[in-house]
């Protein structure tokens, strides 16, 4: 099925077009520069650039794929979680299209569409390095994005998706974000450390493993309460005290060191319990998704720890990690493969939609 997918949760807007697994186009404009200043994004400037932004993109992605809106064959769009007023621009404007078009309308999570991605091919000459598995069954699911962390077990794409494990506070985009900022990195902090990690030495300062310790892990029979969960407050925390520490003796702040002290730290234990938590529930493929699975560290690393534990990682090349309009149509295009029933026009987009649930019933 040729299915069109529109995103507008965050700052990103996007319309993507997939022909069954095969990505068509993926055509994305971001109101990030206009963030910048404030360090973080203003959710009432992104809602008005969504705005402006949408039939842009949208003609841009329609005559980028070479198609006209009466091919498709369905319309998905995000319709949470993100922010309300952000969503809302997607929602209303995919609702108009179906209505226009006569065409069938699924209403997407957000966040299995992160990792949902990971389920399309080789498209655009093997991009995404022809290794989309046929949808395995237990398939394990590694979430990590600005607003999330979490991995996650899927008996099937189409039904209900299970939770392992979560952060129990802040998720580890939101912990790059902020650590850049305590190294006077800038926003988006996530590209920045990884770009200035690259120069640092990450074994000279240990910075803490949040929740690693044995009462929260237990053992494999006896699993402790957050034996695959995370933590990464405590971490932001240690490295604005070691910051101060610095300051204090007059010392210059070497950012460099930090970065990669704090981004190994946060792929060490990212990696190691989503290993462990796919090892003890028989997981052999795991897909990688959401805007931290571009950080370069967090690839190889957990590529290498899969790998020794004869499990599959599926890594969705870079400019389908961060927001984009092509993960929303490929897991549309999976829920009409599926037989689905679409979501109908009378939903409301839903900004604390869970993890859990797939698509709005109809
Ligand atoms: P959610 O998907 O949970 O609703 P979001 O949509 O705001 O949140 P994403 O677009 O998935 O988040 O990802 C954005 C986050 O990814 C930001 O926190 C950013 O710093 C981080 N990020 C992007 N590139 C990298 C990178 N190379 N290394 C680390 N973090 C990165
Ligand atoms: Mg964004
Ligand atoms: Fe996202």
């Amino acid at each position: 099925p040729l299915v069109l997918g529109i995103e507008s949760s965050c700052d990103e807007t996007g319309v993507g077009i997939v022909r069954g697994t095969t990505l068509l186009t993926n055509t994305v404009s971001s109101s990030m520069d206009e963030h910048v200043r404030f360090g973080g994004v203003i959710p009432e400037i992104a809602s008005r650039a969504h705005l402006d932004a949408f039939v842009p993109t949208l003609e841009q992605a329609l005559s980028d794929a070479g198609v006209a809106l009466d091919d498709v064959d369905a319309i998905a769009v995000t319709s949470g979680p993100g922010l309300a007023g952000a969503l809302m621009v997607g929602v209303c404007a995919a609702k108009a299209l179906a209505v226009a078009t006569g065409k069938p309308l699924y209403a997407i999570n957000h966040l299995v569409a992160h990792v949902g991605v990971g389920l399309l091919d080789g498209a655009g000459g093997g991009r995404h390095n022809g290794t989309a598995p046929q949808l395995p069954e237990n398939l394990g699911a590694l979430l990590v994005s600005g607003g999330h962390t979490e991995i996650l077990r899927i008996n099937s794409i189409t039904e209900d998706v299970q939770l392992l494990g979560s952060t129990i506070d802040d998720a580890a985009g939101e912990a790059y974000d902020k650590v850049a900022r305590i190294l006077g990195l800038g926003y988006p902090g996530g590209p920045a450390i990884d770009k200035v990690a690259r120069t640092g030495n990450p074994k000279s300062i240990r910075f803490p493993r949040g929740l690693s310790q044995p009462k929260f892990m237990g053992t494999a029979e006896e699993p402790g309460r957050h034996r695959y969960d995370w933590s990464f407050s405590g971490l932001k925390t240690a490295v604005a005290r070691c910051v101060e520490q610095f300051e204090a003796r007059g010392e210059e702040i070497p950012v460099a060191d930090i970065a990669a002290a704090f981004q190994e730290a946060v792929v060490d234990v990212i990696s190691s319990k989503a290993v462990l938590a796919c090892r003890e529930h028989g997981i052999k493929d795991v897909l990688l998704g959401g805007g931290v699975a571009a950080n370069s560290r967090l690839r190889e690393l957990t590529g290498q720890r899969c790998a020794s534990a004869g499990i599959r990682l599926h890594v969705p090349p870079l400019d389908l990690c961060t927001d984009n309009g092509a993960m929303v149509a490929a897991l549309g295009a999976q829920l009409v493969m599926a037989g689905v029933e679409p979501s109908g026009i009378r939903f409301a987009p839903d900004s604390s939609m869970p993890v859990t649930s797939v698509s709005l019933p109809a």
